[in-house]
């Protein structure tokens, strides 16, 4: 069987015997389809060695050279569109259009670093004081590290990385050792886009390669996006040893919708942010604040037709709606989180576990589920489920809801449904949440604007791509300049600037 190596130097790298794998599914089979290698502590001091020695070089390369390699990349990514779009329908399962998108969403964050000229400009003082200039220029921090998720094998690493290369950073990406072919597709891309050997490295592996990552006194940054525990741990291991960390955990986003609502447009949007990929998103929609029970009711009797004709199938099909979930063990979870919704009293109107893929197929393949009068203290509420179960809530009126979704532990998305410019305003004045959307169910900031959420959604300060990342990805330093001579003797003084 294939083993997946890592991408070190310019190249992939040989397999070493003995070396530990991990396996990596095709889940719309149900099969494994190769192996991947997992990086020992050496492996990763080894990249980390390569891409601290190709640094001097790309730092002084021009910001407008590295735009023009990334412009190539861009090029190459819509010329290859297909090969990654098979590779992460492959190994996630997502539905073609679906991994199409996500292949999207990433070209537009390279479409942004880009502009690298424009986003490393530099701030100007003339005359802070007599005769006086400063300053502050965006310097690169030097080696810095990628850790991702499964669920989006292409974009989440191409949130990172076209920006930390734009601002002249050497890269390591650690992508997840559940689909890993994509992101040594967009190392070969890199290269053959004229990237330096040594600039752009991945290493395969799982929490060894990690904490090596971690403990690299080389590795200045971290950029993280994964389930909230890990997150944590992340950002409490590398800022301990003084790195600069931004990791992005897990969520439970609310979509409230208000009795004003258009129902059917609502409806429907909440079909795609709810099952779309499962419902393996972070911005998905896993819960529905309904506001009255009228709205709950007429909301429900739109959503179960919907959700019982879910075209449900193998990803390279072209036309459907679900493909199956990342494996096995996550789809025995979400197995036990219907069942823990029942147990805990939550009216079951869709029930996923009946669905003829999930009993016929060898595949990871669920249907939709759908709860009705689901409360706060139940888990099905509480936890991220990260699987196609939408939990509706009712409440009476828009100030619960908002209390709802403030007392949420986590605070990545949410979005509101109503015809009313100043309920909406209300509910995002006072919403809890990082990233909010007003009739848009998933409102996934574009890439000039930076991605991130509240609460345990985001360990750090600085939110993925867009601005955000021109500052995660630079250290500032502050110039101040005189070139005539100060007139006068020696000053003990502190000098102020009048
Ligand atoms: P995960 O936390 O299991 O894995 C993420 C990464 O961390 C992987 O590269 C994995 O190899 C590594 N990892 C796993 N366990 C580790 C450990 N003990 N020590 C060190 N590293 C470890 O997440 P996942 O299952 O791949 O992805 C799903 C999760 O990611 C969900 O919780 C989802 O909400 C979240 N997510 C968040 C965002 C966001 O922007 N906030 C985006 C996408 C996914």
């Amino acid at each position: 069987m294939q083993i997946l190596g890592h991408f070190i130097h310019g190249d992939r790298t040989d397999i070493q015997e003995n070396v530990r794998t991990h396996p990596v599914y095709n889940p719309a089979l149900g099969t494994e389809v190769r192996r991947v290698a997992l990086a020992s502590r050496e492996d990763v001091n080894e990249a980390v060695q390569i891409a601290q020695e190709a640094f001097p070089a790309w730092r002084d390369t021009t910001p407008l050279k590295r735009a023009r390699i990334l412009f190539r990349f861009k090029e190459l990514l819509e010329a290859n569109a297909d090969r990654l779009v098979r590779a992460i329908v492959e190994e996630h399962g997502k539905v073609w259009e679906d991994a199409q998108g996500e292949l999207g969403r990433g070209i537009e964050v390279v479409e942004y670093a880009c502009g690298a000229l424009e986003l490393l400009k530099g701030e100007h003082n003339r005359n802070v004081g007599p005769g006086i200039d400063s300053w502050s220029e965006f310097p690169p921090l030097g080696v810095v590290a990628g850790i991702t998720p499964f669920n989006f094998p292409v974009m989440v690493p191409m949130w990172m990385f076209p920006m930390a290369l734009a601002c002249g950073n050497c890269f390591i990406l650690k992508p997840s050792e559940k689909d890993p072919s994509a992101a040594l597709i967009l190392a070969e891309l890199l290269r053959e886009a004229g990237l330096p050997d040594g600039v752009f490295n991945v290493v395969n592996g799982d929490k060894e390669a990690v904490d090596a990552l971690l403990d690299h006194p080389d590795v200045q940054a971290i950029s993280f996006v994964g389930s909230t525990p890990i997150a944590e741990y992340i950002y409490q291991r590398g800022s301990a040893q003084g790195k600069r960390v931004q990791a992005l955990g897990g969520a439970k986003n609310h979509a409230v919708v208000m009795p004003d609502a258009d129902l059917d447009a609502a409806a429907s949007a909440l079909m795609g942010a709810a099952f779309g990929s499962c419902g393996e998103r972070c911005m998905a929609i896993s819960v529905v604040v309904a506001i009255g029970n009228a709205t709950a009711d007429a909301l429900i009797e739109r959503l179960q037709p919907q959700i019982e004709a879910l075209r449900i199938g193998q990803g390279s099909r072209r036309g459907l709606d679900m493909g199956p979930v990342i494996s096995a063990e996550h789809k025995q979870k979400i197995i036990s989180y219907i069942q823990a919704g029942e147990t805990e009293g939550a009216e079951l109107i869709c029930d996923g576990r009946q669905h003829p893929m999930q009993k016929e197929s060898e595949g990871f393949f669920l249907g939709g589920t759908l709860f009705d009068q689901v409360t706060a203290d139940m888990r099905i509420y509480r936890e991220e489920i990260f699987g196609p179960v939408l939990c509706v809530v009712r409440v009476s009126h828009l100030e619960e809801a908002i209390a709802l979704i403030n007392a949420h532990e986590f605070g990545n998305g949410t979005c509101i449904f109503t015809q009313s410019g100043s309920q909406a305003h209300y509910f995002s004045d006072r919403v809890q949440i990082g990233m909010v959307g007003i009739n848009v169910p998933l409102p996934v900031p574009v890439a000039c604007q930076s991605f991130g959420g509240w609460k345990r959604s985001l360990f750090g300060d600085l939110y993925a791509y867009g601005p955000d990342a021109v500052r995660f990805y630079t250290r500032r330093k502050t110039l101040t300049q005189r070139w005539a001579p100060p007139a006068g003797s020696a000053q003990f003084a502190f000098p102020g600037n009048g």
